[in-house]
């Protein structure tokens, strides 16, 4: 983060909220659908290290026209309700834009989980689960992975949920993104990187950019960046730079993503103590790297009004939810950077949670080649009907989806009536 003050994501959304419902015009009533519906805050004792603190966990569902609402739980220190909030509403959109039949939800708690050990990780998510145990609901409101939380942490909160409901059955499509010996579904770990691969390659070869060879940065190697790398390594792209929260290497010629994979995903070692071969890179050095596509895939507030005009990429791929502020989203479409937006690109993830919950009510298990098949087709809609309003329209990419997305929800809230 270079800005001085962290803008507020919440704020970020509802900006792009409002410029989508300009070019709209929304009236007044439909304006409200910026506001979320439903927040639970939760606030528990919890022992870390052998201390007492007080932790605070939310919920929020941002709209409830299509339930049940959707969207991951995060655990990070910078946790906060407007966060949420913003995380909620953008799953909304996403749903929508990807016709996923889900309103948009989003949980989280504000710790550090890297203080945790394993025992002290499962109560935590134990006791936040207690707490919303009466919030999720198979047919309410579902919770998946986001930030920090994994397949482990879902299996916890399916054992917490199912365990608190009066008959004890296992609940299986409660939760989404679950390992696959406990309901998950093929292809969910890494559906988000997939798509982030697949929207990114689309998005390059309409503005006339050679995915062969092409360099990429890649900023948080989680989930999600891990995997997007791997898939546009497949697809010949050159991943020239990837980081983590302690930093990152770079190698214009190009890295093994591989070696990466076995070093950061496999033995869980920071990028950082790559061998010395590596050059180092700071996160905020990596975004302004001379490369074709920047990946940020970490968190909110990366590319702001300080770095957008030191910005050299060709075209900027959000795998991250809200990594680029209004006044640097603004400052990008001055300087004729492409933007793929984040509803679009990475919403791999909540179309596979979607098969998974379809799986899980149906007793079924779908194959690698069905889920995948089911994506791509999803994806591949989403990213032409945005690309068609974007040239329609002449608006920007992120508009366009936003546009899209907002008019879908409208229409229905319109349909259901008064009380909406
Ligand atoms: P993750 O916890 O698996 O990985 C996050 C990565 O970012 C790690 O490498 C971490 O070290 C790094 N990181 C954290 N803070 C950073 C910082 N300040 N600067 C640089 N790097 C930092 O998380 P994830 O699931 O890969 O999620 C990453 C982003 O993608 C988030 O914005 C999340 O909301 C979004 N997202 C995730 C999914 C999903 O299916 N997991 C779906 C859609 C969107």
């Amino acid at each position: 983060m270079t800005s001085t003050s962290t803008p507020n994501p919440y704020r970020t959304a509802q900006h792009q909220f409002d410029e989508a419902a300009d070019i709209l015009g929304l009236d007044e009533r439909m304006r409200n659908l910026k506001m979320c519906e439903f927040e639970y805050i939760a606030s528990f004792n919890f022992r870390v290290g052998g201390n007492w603190q007080r932790v605070t966990g939310y919920r929020v569902q941002h709209n409830t026209t299509m339930t049940p609402t959707k969207g991951g739980v995060r655990y990070h220190p910078d946790v906060n309700l407007d966060e949420v909030r913003a995380l909620a509403s953008w799953m909304t959109w996403k749903c929508a834009l990807l016709d996923v039949p889900f309103g948009g939800a989003k949980g989280g708690i504000s710790i550090d989980p890297s203080r945790l050990n394993d025992e002290e990780l499962e109560l935590l998510t134990r006791k936040y689960t207690r707490r919303m145990a009466t919030v999720f609901d198979p047919q309410g409101d579902v919770p998946a992975p986001d930030l920090n939380t994994n397949e482990r942490i879902m299996a916890w909160i399916l054992d917490e949920y199912s365990k608190s409901q009066i008959k004890k059955d296992t609940v299986y499509e409660v939760v989404t993104g679950k390992p696959l010996d406990l309901g998950g579904s093929h292809g969910r770990k890494e559906a988000t990187g997939r798509g982030v691969a697949h929207i990114g390659a689309r998005a390059a070869a309409d503005h006339g950019i050679d995915l062969q060879g092409a360099a990429v940065a890649v900023q948080g190697f989680g989930n999600v960046g891990s995997h997007a790398s791997r898939y546009l390594a497949e697809r010949g792209a050159r991943i020239v730079a990837v980081s983590d929260v302690h930093g990152g290497v770079y190698d214009p010629q190009g890295l093994d993503v591989e070696t990466l994979w076995e070093h950061a995903v496999v033995r869980r070692r920071p990028l950082s103590e790559l061998g010395p071969g590596c050059r180092k890179v700071s996160n905020a050095e990596l975004l302004e790297l001379p490369v074709d596509l920047l990946i940020p895939a970490a968190m909110e507030n990366q590319i702001t009004r300080d770095n957008a005009p030191r910005l050299r990429a060709r075209m900027i791929v959000e795998a991250a939810n809200g990594p680029t502020t209004s006044d640097a989203d603004h400052l990008l479409r001055e300087r004729g950077i492409p933007v793929v937006p984040d509803i679009l690109c990475n919403a791999g993830g909540v179309v596979v949670s979607y098969y998974e919950w379809q799986q899980n009510l149906n007793h079924e298990t779908w194959s690698l080649e069905t889920v995948n098949s089911g994506l791509m087709r999803q994806l591949d809609r989403a990213y032409e009907d945005t690309r068609d309003i974007s040239r329609a329209r002449k608006i920007d990419m992120r508009r366009a989806a936003m546009v899209l997305a907002i008019d879908r929800v409208a229409r229905r809230t319109k349909m259901r009536g008064i009380f909406q």
